[in-house]
């Protein structure tokens, strides 16, 4: 495995994303998931599944303290008071004392940020989350959390992958020694079907999206946290530490960024220009 070091931690560089997975699916895979290696779960309240990755946490056998374990917050549950009430019934479907990172899972303008993230500060405090985050903020939401309140954040979970530039969210990131956590990072599947994807595995023995991964992962401070409901393919997801691209390949690959983004419903921030 490989571990992004951001402020002072080691934050397994590739986890598992659990959206879409529910119930007993759902428990499978994150007990598959961690079968395999995974180290870093991902979920949120809002995904409905936290009791079934709870149990399969458990279940599992591997220590908690091994596992990075990150939820979310959802939009309609910012105000202080909607926080704790979010993270108390988070920890107890996930049976955990303690997430590993908290996230406010998207920006909502309705509500102070800094009431948000002070009640986030205060489960820090309390160690109830390990650490705190954001994801779905573009710069200026970024500026304003970390540069105008204060927070101390340790990432921002954004869609990134092969088709869809984050430069600038990336840039302000190094400079803030903040860590990219890259969601859909196969673009939800449509990588598998990118012929410069295609012919980069190729010349590896690898399947297109093990080559969008290891792109991801080659690049300093940025995680990658890819879901598969399939064992074959939540493994094929895990074995990208065994190769190495060139600088041809990577050039390629840089030559596919452009706007692929997937994920924009109604209540997204302006993103940044990609
Ligand atoms: P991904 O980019 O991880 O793609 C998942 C899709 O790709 C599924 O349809 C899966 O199908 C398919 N797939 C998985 N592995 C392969 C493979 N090796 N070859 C071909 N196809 C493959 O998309 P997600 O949107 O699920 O993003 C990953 C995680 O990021 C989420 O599960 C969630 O945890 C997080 N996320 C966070 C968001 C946020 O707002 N913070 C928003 C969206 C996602 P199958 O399951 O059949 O294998």
């Amino acid at each position: 495995m490989q571990f992004v070091e951001v402020k002072g931690r080691k934050v397994p560089a590739l986890g598992f994303g659990t959206y879409g997975l529910d119930g007993d699916e759902a428990e499978r895979m994150v007990r598959t998931a961690l079968d395999i290696g995974y180290r870093h779960i991902d979920t949120a309240r809002s995904y409905g599944n936290e009791a079934a990755v709870g149990r399969a946490l458990r279940r599992s056998g591997v220590a908690r303290d091994e596992i990075f374990l990150t939820t979310k917050v959802w939009h309609d549950s910012l105000a202080y008071e909607a926080v704790l009430s979010s993270v108390e019934a988070s920890l107890r479907d996930l049976d955990t004392d303690r997430v590993d990172l908290l996230l406010v899972h998207w920006p909502n303008r309705a509500v102070p940020l800094a009431a948000t993230l002070h009640a986030f500060e205060d489960l820090r405090d309390e160690g109830k989350v390990g650490a705190i985050g954001v994801s779905n903020f573009p710069v200026a939401l970024l500026r304003e959390a970390v540069e105008e309140i204060g927070a101390d954040l340790l990432c921002d979970q954004v869609e990134y992958h092969p088709l869809l530039s984050q430069t600038p969210v990336l840039g302000y990131l190094r400079r803030h020694g903040m860590m990219l956590t890259a969601y859909s990072p196969l673009a939800q599947g449509r990588v598998a079907n990118n012929p410069v994807l295609a012919e980069v595995g190729h010349r590896h023995g690898k399947s297109p999206a093990q080559a969008a991964l290891r792109w991801l992962l080659d690049q300093p401070g940025v995680a990658a946290i890819p879901k598969s409901g399939s064992e074959r393919r939540a493994r094929e997801n895990f074995e990208v530490f065994d190769f190495t691209l060139t600088d041809r390949d990577r050039r390629e690959i840089d030559r596919l960024q452009g706007d692929g983004r997937l994920v924009n419903p109604g209540w997204a921030p302006d993103w940044d220009a990609s």
